[in-house]
C-alpha cells in the first residue's frame, strides 16, 4: 500500500478539500501517515489570499529539496492553480501541480504520477463539475462541512480567490439534503455549509431553490441539532436569511458577514458592490431579530488610498456595530488582481500601526459584550477536554467558546449538548460550570 501525507494552509473550504482528497486518496488504495518522514507521497493543500499564505509552501517544499528524496510531492489548491507549472521550475521535485477545480480528476492524476510521469497538472477552471465525493474522510465526527457553491464570481479589488477557484457552481438541493440526511444517520449533529460566497447559492435543478430555502431545510433533517454558514457576502445577504435564523431553532445565531472598510470610498475602491449604508441595513435586520445573532466580520486595513479619514470610519464602525469577533488583516498584494494597478499604496509599518489600534478596539468591545454573559445559561456542543486546564471546551450556538468545569469521572461529554452557565469572560472566550 502507498502511503501518503497531506498538510493542509488556509480556510475551511481547503480543510474541507482535504478531507475529500483523502478520501478519495484512500479509496484508491493510499494510506495516511501523520508525518512527511514515513510517506511516500506528499500533498500541500495551500492558500494564497495573502503572501505570507504563499510563502510558507514554498518554504516547505525548499525544506525537502534535498532531503525529499525518493519521495513524490504534490502542490494542491489556491498556489497550485495561481502558480501553475511554474511551480515545476521553482521547485523542480515538485510532480503535480492540481488546482481545486480538478480534484475530481485525481484519480487519473494519480495514475499518471504512478506511471512516472513527473510534470502532473490539473489547472482547468472550466469545469462544470462540483467536486463530490461520498468518500470524504472527516476529521471531527461531531460537526461536518458540506460544500454548497464552488468558486466567486465577485472581483473585489484585492482578492485572488476568483482567479484560483474558478466562477461560481452550486450543488443541487437534492444532493445537499441528501448529503444533510446521511450525515445525521452517521450520528453528525453539527452541519456546516460552506461557500465562497454562499448566499449566491443557487439550485440548478428544477427545485430552484435560494439559499435562505437550503438553509432551512437543512436544519429540518431529523437528527441535525445545529447548521452553521460560511462566508456570507453582504450584498447578496437577504432579509430571509435573518428570518429563516428566527424561525427555526436548528440555524445557529452566528452571521458572519464580511465588511472588509467602514468607508463607502474604500468600499468602492475595493469593488465590494455595497456602500457602507446599505451594510449596516443587514446589521439593523439582525439587530433587530427575536434572537440574539452574534455578528462576525473581516477587514482589511491599509487598502491602497485608505486615508486617515476611511480608517477612521473603520473604527467607527466598530463601535457601531460591536461585533462579537473579527479577522482582520493587512492589505497584501495579489497577482492578477485589479487592486495592483491603484496608486498610492499604504507603508507596511502604516498598515501595521491601523491594524494594531483596530485589534485593540475590538479587543475592547468584545470584553464588554461578553461581559454581557455572566450568569446566563447557555447549551454547548462540547468538543473535547482540555488537560491541561481541567476544562470541557463547549461551543455556543453564537459560535463563541464556553470552557467549563466537572469532573472527567463523571462521564465524557464530548460530543454532546449540554448546559453550562457562565460565571467568567474574557476578550476571547467565555469559562462557566455545568448545569445538571
Ligand atoms: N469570500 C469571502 C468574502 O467575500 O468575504 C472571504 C474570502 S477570503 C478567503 C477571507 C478574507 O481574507 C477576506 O474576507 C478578506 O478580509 C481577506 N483577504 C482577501 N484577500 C486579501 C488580501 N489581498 N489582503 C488582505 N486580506 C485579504
Ligand atoms: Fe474574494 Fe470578493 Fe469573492 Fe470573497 S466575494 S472570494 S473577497 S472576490
Amino acid at each position: 500500500m502507498k502511503t501518503f501525507y497531506i498538510e493542509t494552509f488556509g480556510c475551511q473550504m481547503n480543510a474541507h478539500d482535504s478531507e475529500k482528497v483523502i478520501g478519495t486518496l484512500v479509496s484508491q488504495g493510499y494510506s495516511q501517515v501523520p508525518t512527511v518522514e514515513e510517506a511516500e507521497l506528499v500533498f500541500y493543500n495551500t492558500c494564497s489570499i495573502r503572501d505570507k499564505a504563499e510563502q510558507k509552501v514554498f518554504h516547505r517544499l525548499q525544506q525537502f529539496k534535498r532531503d525529499g528524496k525518493g519521495k513524490t510531492f504534490a502542490v494542491l489548491g489556491c498556489v497550485a492553480q495561481q502558480e501553475g507549472e511554474k511551480i515545476f521550475e521553482k521547485a523542480p521535485h515538485v510532480s503535480m501541480v492540481c488546482g481545486s477545480a480538478s480534484y475530481n480528476q485525481l484519480p487519473q492524476m494519480l495514475v499518471q504520477l504512478e506511471a512516472g510521469n513527473r510534470r502532473v497538472t490539473g489547472l482547468s477552471l472550466d469545469t462544470e463539475d462540483t467536486f463530490e465525493t461520498p468518500l470524504t474522510r472527516r476529521d471531527n465526527p461531531h460537526r461536518a462541512y458540506i460544500t454548497i457553491i464552488e468558486g466567486c464570481d465577485k472581483s473585489c479589488a484585492y482578492c485572488v480567490v476568483p482567479f484560483t477557484r474558478g466562477p461560481e457552481r452550486s450543488r443541487t438541493s437534492a444532493s445537499v439534503i441528501a448529503e444533510s440526511r446521511q450525515l445525521a444517520e452517521m450520528g453528525y449533529t453539527e452541519i456546516q455549509l460552506l461557500g465562497q460566497n454562499v448566499n449566491s447559492y443557487r439550485d440548478p435543478s428544477a427545485a430552484g431553490w435560494d439559499f435562505a430555502t437550503l438553509l432551512d431545510n437543512v436544519g429540518r433533517v431529523p437528527g441535525i441539532r445545529r447548521v452553521r454558514f460560511t462566508t456570507s457576502h453582504p450584498r447578496d445577504f437577504v432579509k430571509q436569511i435573518v428570518d429563516a435564523i428566527d424561525e427555526n431553532s436548528t440555524l445557529c445565531n452566528h452571521v458572519h458577514l464580511p465588511v472588509q472598510s467602514g468607508s463607502t470610498r474604500v468600499l468602492a475602491a475595493m469593488r465590494r458592490l455595497y456602500t457602507r449604508d446599505e451594510y449596516m441595513q443587514r446589521i439593523t435586520w439582525m439587530k433587530s431579530a427575536r434572537r440574539p445573532i452574534a455578528i462576525t466580520t473581516d477587514v482589511i486595513v491599509g487598502f491602497p488610498g485608505e486615508t486617515e479619514a476611511d480608517f477612521e470610519a473603520t473604527l467607527g464602525l466598530l463601535d457601531e456595530v460591536e461585533y462579537d469577533s473579527i479577522f482582520s488583516f493587512k492589505y497584501s498584494r495579489r497577482p492578477n488582481t485589479s487592486a495592483l494597478a491603484l496608486g498610492d499604496h499604504i507603508e507596511e509599518e502604516e498598515k501595521g500601526r491601523r491594524l494594531a489600534i483596530l485589534q485593540e478596539k475590538q479587543r475592547q468591545i468584545q470584553i464588554r459584550r461578553n461581559a454581557a454573559y455572566l450568569g446566563v445559561i447557555e447549551e454547548c456542543l462540547v468538543e473535547g477536554f482540555n488537560q491541561a486546564t481541567g476544562q470541557w471546551i463547549g461551543r455556543t450556538s453564537q459560535n463563541k467558546t464556553l470552557n467549563f468545569l466537572r469532573p472527567v469521572e463523571n462521564g465524557d461529554l464530548t460530543g454532546r449538548y449540554v448546559e453550562a452557565r457562565v460565571t467568567r469572560a474574557g476578550p476571547n472566550s467565555l469559562a462557566g460550570e455545568y448545569v445538571n
